[in-house]
């Protein structure tokens, strides 16, 4: 990995490039440990969820970070989904309002 890029919380859980450095965290400074993580992203009006995307994933904080191959895959993916060339399994889900529950 050489590029290494961050998990944004956008709406859609975009992946964003933040710096070009492995280590440390660029947030909180901690050390990155290599995992397999889910990626959540939408694609044909789908939620799809992709298992097993290798990244690095801050021990102090929990943030995520993805090399550039990792990320153009994961967006090869979500074209092949959208043109339905490759079948999701089905998997349960559900949702619900942030409202939905009261504190
Ligand atoms: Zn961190």
């Amino acid at each position: 990995m050489n590029r290494i890029l961050k998990d944004g919380l956008t709406p859609d859980y975009g992946i964003k490039e933040v710096n070009e450095t492995m280590e440390p965290c660029s947030l909180c400074g901690g050390e990155l440990e290599e995992k397999k993580v889910e990626v959540i992203k939408k694609a044909d009006g789908k939620v799809v969820v992709i298992k097993e995307v290798p990244a690095l994933v801050c021990q102090q904080c929990g943030e995520r970070y993805f090399s550039i191959d990792t990320v153009e895959h994961v967006n090869q993916i979500l074209k092949e989904v959208s043109e339905q060339k490759v079948k999701l399994q089905k998997i349960r889900a559900g949702e619900l309002d942030f409202k939905a529950v009261a504190l």
